[in-house]
């Protein structure tokens, strides 16, 4: 990871006025406001640069515009949610750019905070068009990019401003680069890595990343049936891309070539139908799964050989769970697996780092999630940084 500034950077910035980026792209229903989470992680940001005295513009965009002003989609609606984790009034301009947004910051006092409209209503916050971007800046003196979960891509407020204003990473963006700088970047070894989910073609190239990176790759969820199937095993009626099993292959052999150790499930729980606790549920070896069967978890034996490895480690990221965890008992790896991972934590015997939307939910679901050292709420950003790219948002943050 290269340098960046952070607001321990930044001078005497009373009276001066700040765009900060941050993610407002919330979870809403019918107009209000049904999880603040993301408001919450960006609280400190906000909160630190209205106490040293900097006035406050939020830029965000919220769904898909796509160029256009949409009344159901104007930042407006989430004004009042964000006023109640602030605990402070805050402004809402219209607009992002030109006279309103000049008139507003003569407005605004020193430690004011005011959201601007969604970003993504103009055509060239996608197309980071450099005329807008110089249209932003050019009411602004320094700018602060707090949105992780957005600097996967290269828009004007997640990329282009951090070009032409001096440009600092705000609290949460520093937390996950931190974070995911010792997971990966630096990691204390031996590092492991626990893959799972639906299917393998979604993570194909999370997986040929960190084959290269890691010293234990444990594969479990629905894409390690791809793998047993590509290592002769029938794998009956389970979720399989049998078109990958080629590919699969391969990332074994990169695996085998980088000095990874690949960890299969040898044992599995499988069952007829998939329904919580139906009759036909069983566990078995991987060599015993009948042409009627489904696998739907990994085994009891196998999640504690799991454990094991685990107990061997410094060092995990996790994406994606075991089994198909919504379904009772079909959660039990996971859980199982989670559990042990947040204990080693809290002996300070690892540092663990968990993200993806299902696998939050996973360890919400298993009560650890806030045992581990850091879990990534990010999603499209967090797997983009899995599959070992550098995200122009961040790369553009570097000094
Ligand atoms: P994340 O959102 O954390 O990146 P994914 O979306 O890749 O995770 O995968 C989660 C999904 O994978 C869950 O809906 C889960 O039910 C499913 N899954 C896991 N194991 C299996 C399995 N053996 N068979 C079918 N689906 C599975
Ligand atoms: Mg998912």
């Amino acid at each position: 990871m290269s340098a960046f500034k952070t607001l321990d950077d930044l001078g005497d910035v009373t009276g001066k006025v700040a765009l900060v980026r941050v993610d407002l792209n919330l979870p809403m229903q019918d107009a209000v406001v049904t999880d603040d989470t993301r408001i919450r992680a960006a609280a400190p940001t906000v909160l630190e640069l209205a106490e040293k005295g900097a006035k406050v513009l939020l830029l965000a965009h919220f769904g898909r515009p796509k160029g256009e002003r949409v009344s159901t989609q104007s930042l407006s609606m989430v004004v009042g949610a964000v006023e109640k984790v602030l605990g402070k009034e805050v402004m809402f301009v219209p607009e992002i750019a030109g006279d309103v947004v000049k008139q507003a910051v003569g407005i605004l006092r020193a430690g004011d905070i005011a959201i601007l409209e969604n970003t993504r209503f103009w055509k060239g916050e996608e197309k980071n068009d450099p005329e807008l971007v110089k249209a932003i800046a050019a009411n602004a003196d320094f700018y602060v990019n707090d949105a992780f979960s957005a600097a996967h891509r290269a828009h004007a407020t997640t990329e282009g401003l951090a070009h032409v204003l001096p440009a600092y990473a705000g609290r949460s963006m520093q937390a996950e680069l931190e974070a995911l700088d010792k997971a990966l970047g630096k990691p204390e070894k031996p590092v492991a890595a626990v893959v799972g989910g639906a299917k393998v073609s979604s993570k194909l190239d999370v997986l040929k990343h960190l084959v290269t990176q890691v010293d234990h790759l444990i594969i479990g969820g629905g894409m390690a049936n791809t793998f047993l199937a590509a290592k002769g095993v029938d794998v009956g009626k389970s979720l399989c891309e049998h078109d990958l099993t080629g590919t699969a292959n391969e990332i074994l052999d990169t695996a085998d070539t980088a000095g990874c150790t690949v960890h299969l499930p040898y044992e599995v729980v499988v069952s007829k139908e998939f329904a919580a606790n139906p009759p036909s549920l069983r566990a078995c070896n991987v060599h015993e799964v009948a042409a009627d069967e489904m696998i739907l978890d990994v085994g009891p034996l196998a999640v504690e050989a799991l454990s094991d490895v685990l107990k061997t480690c410094r060092t995990l990221v996790w994406n994606g769970p075991l089994g198909a965890f919504e379904t009772v008992p079909f959660d039990a790896a996971t859980v199982a697996l989670a559990k042990t991972a947040a204990a080693l934590t809290r002996e300070g015997s690892l540092v663990s780092v968990a993200g993806g939307g299902d696998t939050v939910a996973a360890l919400n679901h298993a009560g650890v999630a806030g045992d581990f050292s850091y879990i990534s709420t990010a999603g499209g950003a967090f797997l983009e940084w899995m599959e070992g790219k550098e995200l122009p948002g961040v790369a553009a943050l570097s000094v």
